[in-house]
């Protein structure tokens, strides 16, 4: 399939249309000035757009995020208090074209371009047509664009809103992609597709340096926090890890910069000579990997470093009121569940019960490593001695029952839906003391929250479909 060619086609048809927008635009003007109208009220077009995306979180986590921020540090919650209350709110129903429970990549197609496609594939539709992404839109239409990430730039989320794939994992060919499409920012994760295998953290199989490739193209590049702060460029490519970026848990500031961090760096580089604005989608994907590993103390982490991003973008807004932040997710993970529960099964009487509150909170901000942190500490043999001294050190007041415990030293899952060993065993021992419950090591279809603030916040109020995001997004960035 010719995806360049159709691509082509589509932004040369995009551009046609821009113009004869102009036209109209133009008439309208032209028709108010003879009879003293003013002109129809059209939805607003934001100059620049920042989609803050925190994958995997829907209300659940938001109202975690609130409650742990307000308790444990003594701060209001940006997304909940700021854009929440006083923006748009609306809920996404997220279902893919295959299935009724999602996957990240069919539910950042569908919100990046406004169709369906199956789980796996990125932002190509089930009869296998490549379908405008977000960013393709806004390069089109003369914006600039950014995409950061904690998780690698391939990833699934901020592939979906600017490449095309038949499936997510084509890592490689994605990363090429990105060298064709050029945008002005590019951070995250994932320096090991864009080396040959044979250089450190090297992975590609065709022998390509693509960090020389975009050095070529005039982008500064930046390996550490210190080089992000320093980079002055016109364009940026970032990448800080050789896979997936760090838990804030277990995260070395040296090496790995915050979400907050990347998102100042990313808004500095892109409001430089942009007479038409840019778009710039952050993304915190430790929500998601913390719901996958039924990791509560690291979910609470990803949540705060996540609203202090959007602390940056809301800071970015007041100096500049032509932007919109949209917040979101695209689905629930881990079907998160705090809850009331039984000390211990000796009886079922509520004299017997917990209700989870603010003690069983600080517990989790007592917790000192993430759960993926414990799996690679205990390595591919896990001993008891190695196990019982990683929770006398890292989990203070948790203690580990003997069943899980077993399951934990043999390599069993609890369920059929609890798939990470030990992640998801070590989440329940951490639920038993805390009522901080997971239903699942997968994702739900619970709706995803999206609150919007600025110009155009508006059109996202209600219930409506994620593809209704993409054609509001489209609409937005191209004025159509
Ligand atoms: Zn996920």
């Amino acid at each position: 399939m010719n995806y360049r060619k159709l691509m082509e086609d589509w932004i040369a048809a995009a551009w046609r249309a821009r113009a004869a927008a102009f036209a109209v635009v133009a008439l309208a003007l032209a028709g108010c000035a003879s009879t003293g109208d003013l002109p129809a009220p059209a939805a607003q077009q934001p100059k620049n757009i920042i989609i803050m995306f925190a994958d995997g979180a829907s209300s659940t986590q938001w109202d975690f995020g609130r409650y742990s921020s307000q308790v444990l540090r003594q701060r209001p919650f940006a997304t909940t208090d700021t854009v929440f209350r006083s923006g748009s709110l609306g809920l996404v129903s997220t279902q893919p074209s295959n299935a009724y429970v999602v996957d990240s990549a069919a539910a950042g197609s569908a919100m990046s371009t406004g169709h369906k496609v199956n789980n796996a594939a990125v932002a190509v539709t089930p009869d296998g047509k490549p379908v405008p992404t977000a960013m393709e839109v806004a390069k089109a239409t003369g914006k600039r664009i950014g995409l950061v990430t904690t998780a690698t730039v391939y990833d699934a989320t901020p592939a979906a809103f600017s490449l095309h794939a038949i499936s997510r994992r084509d890592s490689q060919g994605l990363v090429d992609q990105y060298l064709e499409l050029a945008p002005d920012v590019l951070m995250g994760g994932g320096a090991d597709f864009f080396l040959p295998a044979g250089t450190p953290g090297g992975k590609r199989k065709d022998g390509k340096d693509i960090i020389a490739a975009f050095r070529a193209k005039g982008y500064q590049v930046a390996r550490n926090p210190a080089e992000l702060n320093a980079a002055t460029g016109a364009r940026l490519l970032g990448l800080f890890a050789e896979e997936d970026m760090d838990f804030e848990l277990d995260r070395d500031p040296a090496r790995e910069p915050t979400t907050a961090e990347m998102a100042t760096a990313a808004l500095r580089v892109l409001s430089r000579d942009s007479p038409n604005g840019f778009i710039l989608l952050v993304e915190n994907e430790n929500v998601d990997t913390a719901g996958h590993a039924n990791d509560a103390a690291s979910l609470m982490h990803a949540l705060w470093a996540f609203d202090d991003a959007v602390g940056v973008a809301l800071e970015f807004q007041r100096r500049n009121p032509d932007t919109l932040v949209i917040i979101t997710g695209d689905h629930e993970t881990g079907g998160f569940s705090p809850t009331y529960a039984q000390k211990d099964l000796s009886t079922l009487s509520s004299k017997n019960r917990f209700y989870t509150g603010d003690e069983q909170l600080r517990m989790l901000g007592r917790i000192t490593i993430s759960l993926n942190g414990v799996k690679e500490k205990l390595g591919k043999k896990p001993s008891g001695e190695v196990l019982d001294k990683l929770i006398a050190e890292h989990f203070p007041g948790f203690k580990l029952d003997p069943d899980l415990r077993e399951l934990i030293l043999t390599q069993k899952p609890l369920e059929r839906n609890f798939t990470y060993v030990p992640q998801n065993l070590l989440g329940r021992m951490v639920a038993r003391q805390s009522g901080y419950y997971w239903g699942t090591s997968g994702h739900t279809p619970e709706p995803a929250v999206v609150g919007a603030i600025g110009p155009g916040a508006e059109l996202f109020r209600g219930y409506q479909d994620n593809t209704d995001f993409g054609k509001h997004l489209h609409r937005l960035i191209s004025g159509r």
